[in-house]
């Protein structure tokens, strides 16, 4: 059996809640040992994808999986591979990692099937596929750490993130993050303990990189790549950004997009947390930087900076940037739906924003 870590799922629960279908507006992908079945059953549901494999038709091209009627699946006890795993990622780096998708509405309940079970159930079906990716992803790491060490940029990943875990509080808070992305600039290796907080930056120069942070991710003119908000009503939102406005859409079950009201992003101001929706952020924060995903993400923007910045600054960097982003959305959704910002406006975000999160492109890859 490979060796895989659960440490992140640890007491979690996880449930599937009858009427939200999410998971279904992501394009499940058949294995090519599923593809006999969708051939001789299915054929006309096949699609080819980009990596020239197949996948599952959206309705209209952009909807929902075709599969999925009254939020229900047609064909659930023959649905791939992929449908099965969700809201369960593995994640393959130097070593495997399990990681819980927080998009999923099930996973906030504390009802349900102990997370950790079920991920091991799963891992145990899919062993083939992941000693194949693990060979695969420790030789590419073994590349990258070894350019890391001959540029000079090479950190030690347990430190940054003890660094991290000391300091996690500085994350949630817009001053200190706006500090944190300044001193991640420096030539030298950030320390978050080391910096001077004075309580001094720029919080409107925050609030527009915060700002384009998140529209770059709302900027595709194809609505399947657009961010999808599950809302409580089970609703599926989608927010597009376009010339000087933002607007939200919401998908109906026939794969029609519907306007339901749009603003301009420059009349968001970013708010900050109270104390209850602090506490939700940092504990995110904390799971952030304890994701093996997150660490490959902050690898790739190494290699996407051609080795020239400390891993320390990177990462931090990283983080400072990835919760400015979520709480820009914050302010959005804010706007939009006034979620606010106590413990269920962040969480709201947070199921908003954890899929984005998980898909940034990382050194490794999930399984
Ligand atoms: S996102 Fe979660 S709760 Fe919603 S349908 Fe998928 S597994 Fe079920
Ligand atoms: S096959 Fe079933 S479970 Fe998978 S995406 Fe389609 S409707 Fe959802």
């Amino acid at each position: 059996m490979i060796d895989i870590d659960y440490s992140g799922l640890s007491g979690r629960k996880a449930e599937c809640l009858p009427g939200c279908g999410m998971c279904c507006l992501c394009q499940p992908e058949i294995l090519p040992q599923e593809r006999s079945y969708f051939r001789t059953s299915h054929p006309k549901a096949m699609v080819r994808n980009g990596s020239g494999g197949f996948s599952i038709a959206l309705k209209k091209g952009q909807g929902s999986c075709v599969f999925l009627n009254n939020r229900k699946c047609d064909i659930y006890g023959k649905r791939p591979t992929f449908c099965r795993q969700y809201p369960f990622h593995f994640y393959a780096g130097d070593r495997i990692s399990a990681e819980l998708d927080l998009s999923c509405r099930g996973v906030w309940t504390g009802r349900g099937a102990d997370a950790e079970s079920e991920a091991r159930q799963i891992a145990s079906e899919s062993q083939d596929r992941m000693v194949k990716a693990l060979r695969e992803s420790k030789a590419v790491y073994e590349e990258f750490y070894s350019i890391c060490t001959d540029a000079g940029v090479m950190g030690d990943t347990q430190s940054i993130r003890a660094d991290i875990s000391s300091n996690i509080q500085r994350f949630a808070d817009p001053m200190s993050i706006a500090e944190i992305l300044a001193a991640a600039l420096d030539d030298d290796p950030l320390s978050v303990s080391g910096i001077d907080f004075r309580g001094e930056a720029d919080l409107e120069e925050l609030r527009a990189e915060a700002m384009e942070a998140s529209l770059s991710s709302m900027s595709s003119e194809d609505p399947l790549n657009l961010p999808v908000y599950c809302g409580q009503d089970f609703g599926w939102n989608m927010f597009q950004a376009s010339g000087d406005r933002v607007t939200w859409y919401l998908l109906t079950d026939a794969g029609d997009l519907e306007e339901v009201d749009s603003v301009r992003p420059e009349s968001i101001q970013l708010g900050k947390p109270d104390a209850e929706g602090m506490r939700v952020l940092t504990d995110y924060i904390g799971l952030l930087n304890s994701r093996e995903s997150f660490l490959g993400s902050v690898f790739y923007k190494m290699d996407d900076l051609g080795y020239e910045d400390p891993m320390e600054n990177v990462y931090a960097g990283s983080l400072a940037a990835s919760v400015a982003d979520l709480m820009w959305r914050a302010s959005m959704l804010d706007a939009f739906m006034g979620t606010g910002f106590g413990a269920d406006g962040i969480r709201e975000t947070i199921i908003f924003y954890d899929m984005d999160r998980l898909d940034a492109p990382a050194v490794g890859a999930f399984i």
